[in-house]
């Protein structure tokens, strides 16, 4: 097209925890907002995918919001442990953009970036940018993932994902089949079967994990996730290797009998699931918690994957694109939480204003 596009030096994409940290760390290294980089983030709000969450999450039920550098949440969250995560992240998010001036467009939605010899075009709904380097920090809620199992098609309740939760009295009545065995199945089963009658399938036995989170197993977890994506396969989540911390909420669970895990089904029927050993049940929703997947479809004209369907990262922190340099991907892997995209924010930002050699210009 004859468009002309807005020539940054980098474009960060996405306006979640890692997207701000990166923003944070490119204005500290002397990149100035709007001008030598731009931030775009789809979102109607500040927030990231914390604006979606389900009204029921408050800050005493996620596990932990980390700061973002150079100003503490707390101060925006008060004492309060009942407010609502997607009213207190978004808030702090919000005044964290004003504080520091890091001009986010919003909403902008990058449809694709491609390819254009020195330079990445980036195209969105506000416009062409055309950037050296892009820092990705698209996070996951744009892509839900569901399992395929025969018969989908033909259930006649209602499917739903994690993220069409809203509250658990939408299903009073109803008998609700619960999908996975990650921290938001848990938390869904929970408060659904507090007013309806529920049953609960995983792929694995959950492995609960007494006592509290131990920061070892937390480590070893995130460095099992950072050796994956280093060769090149897929992210894995991180509960898969840390295990579930029994928490009073999951005694309570037990306590009521809610726990009893069923092994998953093999077939999906108009009426509800079919185990191989000849059982059925019929279920009026099922609900998948079954986890998402990295938001990159944009990418593809870059072309980042191996034969093999992975990306092969490399870098401090495993943010850096082994096959494109000029692209970092925060958020995604070892760095998918809070903690980990606000670290991955810092380690992108320095390495790719390197190797663009844009330290070197601010210094002389
Ligand atoms: P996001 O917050 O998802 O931000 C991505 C942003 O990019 C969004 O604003 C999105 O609109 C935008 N975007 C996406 N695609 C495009 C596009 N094509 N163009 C432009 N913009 C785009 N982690 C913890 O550390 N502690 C917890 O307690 C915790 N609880 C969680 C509870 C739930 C229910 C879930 C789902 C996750 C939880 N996590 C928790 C994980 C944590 O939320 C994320 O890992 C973390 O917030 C990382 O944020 P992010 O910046 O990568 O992504």
């Amino acid at each position: 097209t004859l468009r002309a596009a807005l020539k940054v030096d980098i474009v960060i994409i996405g306006a979640g925890q890692a997207g701000l940290s990166s923003a944070y760390h490119l204005k500290s290294l002397g990149l100035t907002p709007g001008r030598g980089f731009v931030v775009l983030d789809q979102a109607p709000q500040p927030g990231g995918a914390w604006q979606y969450r389900w009204p029921s999450l408050t800050l005493s039920t996620v596990n932990r919001v980390h700061d973002l550098p150079g100003l503490g949440f707390a101060e925006y969250a008060g004492g309060d442990a009942s407010v609502k995560a997607s009213v207190a992240v978004p808030h702090y998010f919000a005044e964290y953009e004003e504080h520091f001036g890091l001009q986010v467009i919003r909403p902008a939605r990058v449809s694709v970036v491609c390819p254009r010899g020195e330079r990445l075009r980036v195209e969105s709904d506000r416009g062409l940018f055309s950037a050296r380097g892009i820092i990705n920090a698209t996070g996951t809620w744009e892509k839900p993932y569901i399992p395929d199992y025969p018969g989908a098609e033909s259930f006649g309740g209602q499917q739903l994902h994690t993220r069409d939760y809203r509250t658990a009295e939408q299903f009073a009545g109803k008998h609700v089949l619960v999908v996975g065995g990650g921290i938001s199945a848990i938390q869904l089963l929970d408060e659904i079967s507090k007013v309806t009658r529920t049953t609960w399938v995983t792929r694995t036995p959950p492995r609960f994990r007494e006592g509290p989170f131990d920061e070892d197993a937390g480590r070893k977890a995130v460095a099992m996730v950072e050796e994956r994506v280093r060769a090149g396969l897929p992210p894995r989540a991180v509960v898969s290797v840390t295990g579930l911390p029994v928490t009073p909420a999951i005694e309570a669970m037990r306590q009521r009998g809610v726990l009893d895990r069923q092994p998953m089904f093999s077939e999906i029927t108009s009426t509800g699931v079919h185990w191989d050993d000849g059982r059925t049940l019929d279920v009026d929703v099922i609900l998948w918690c079954t986890g998402f997947r990295s938001a990159l479809d944009h990418l593809a004209p870059l072309q980042l994957r191996e034969e093999s369907g992975g990306i092969i990262m490399t870098g401090r922190l495993a943010t850096q694109v082994e096959k494109d340099p000029r692209v970092h991907l925060v958020g995604y892997g070892p760095s998918a939480s809070t903690i980990g995209a606000n670290r991955a924010g810092g380690a992108a930002a320095r390495e790719l204003m390197a190797y663009l050699g844009l330290e070197e210009k601010r210094r002389s």
